[in-house]
């Protein structure tokens, strides 16, 4: 198979280094430069794994003026790969400039795809998977932190994040705050590594966890939080007005049962709840 011209995006362990997939080995033993994060900590991997490859550094201070380096390296013939310091280059990791450039080239960018941390946090947290949302990084400044989180408060789906353990005390007390103690959380900490914990349940019982045991501060986090439904809730409010203002109308031009009926075919809602809504509305409920 000929490597030329092509830029592999290859992920590495994020712990555990049984994670690393022998194809990604073999194609970072082949191409003829590795692009990594931070040289001096992927090399110690690299070697010990008998890829004697070439490294230069691409991180997020060179990766504009390395495009063009990088760009001419291919055309030129060779193949090269893109690592970061663990899992998935590109997820909040560097390499999204360089990977358009080389497609807007005309290159081939092709993935050696393997560990992430938050979709392993994800497969582990036992909160719906069939939608979700990757928000990256908390803001770090307090404030910031809360109105980013109040922003999450509209989705009914889960969201992961990433947090790193110097502000995880802080940011769980700030979902305390906006989701409220009972809302459902999972932390999911060192993952595939010795110390690796999950802790899940509501903000309280995490949160009491956490500030009970100083280990449980230390480490890589992925913070996933449920859900909050209110979207929905909203949604449901706002249909709840609407059908008080029309079954309000109807009820002064129809007697109630003629106007419950007409309220429910509108609204699609059963008859008998149509009803005594409009009995509540009448007072006589
Ligand atoms: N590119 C990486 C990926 O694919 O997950 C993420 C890079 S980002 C700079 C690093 C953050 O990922 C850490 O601060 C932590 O939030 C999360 N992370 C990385 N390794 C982890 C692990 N083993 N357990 C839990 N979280 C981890």
């Amino acid at each position: 198979m000929s490597l030329q011209q092509i830029l592999y995006i290859v992920a590495t362990p994020i712990g555990n280094l049984g994670d690393f997939s022998a194809r990604a080995i073999e194609a970072l033993r082949t191409v003829d430069r590795i692009y990594a994060e931070d040289t001096r900590h992927s090399l110690p991997l690299l070697r010990h794994h008998g890829i004697e490859t070439r490294v230069s550094a691409l991180h997020e201070h060179n990766e504009q003026a390395q495009i063009d380096v990088v760009i001419a390296h291919l055309l030129a013939g060779n193949s090269a790969a893109l690592i970061s310091d663990a899992g998935t280059p590109l997820i909040s990791d560097p390499g999204f400039r360089l990977v358009r450039a080389c497609r807007q080239s005309g290159i081939k960018v092709s993935p050696i795809p393997g560990a992430c941390a938050f979709v392993a946090a994800l497969s582990v947290s036992g909160l719906p998977t069939d939608r979700f949302q990757f928000v990256g990084f908390a803001p770090q400044k307090r404030s910031a932190r809360k109105a980013f989180l109040k922003s999450l408060l509209q989705l009914d789906h889960t969201v992961a994040m990433y947090e790193s353990p110097h502000r995880i005390v802080e940011c769980l007390a700030d979902i305390n705050e906006v989701f409220g103690d009972k809302h459902e959380i999972c932390i999911a900490r060192e993952l595939t590594k010795k110390f690796e914990t999950v802790i899940s349940g509501t903000v309280a019982s995490v949160v009491a966890q956490v500030a009970s045991d100083a280990n449980q501060q230390r480490g890589e986090f992925v913070v996933i939080i449920a859900g909050s439904g209110k979207a929905h809730q909203g949604d449901e409010a706002a249909s709840m007005v609407s059908l008080d203002r029309t079954l309000g109308v109807l009820l002064e031009h129809l007697p109630i049962k003629v106007a419950a009926k007409a309220a429910a075919d509108l609204f699609s809602i059963n008859k008998r709840d149509a009803y005594e809504r409009a009995l509540a509305l009448q007072g006589k409920s």
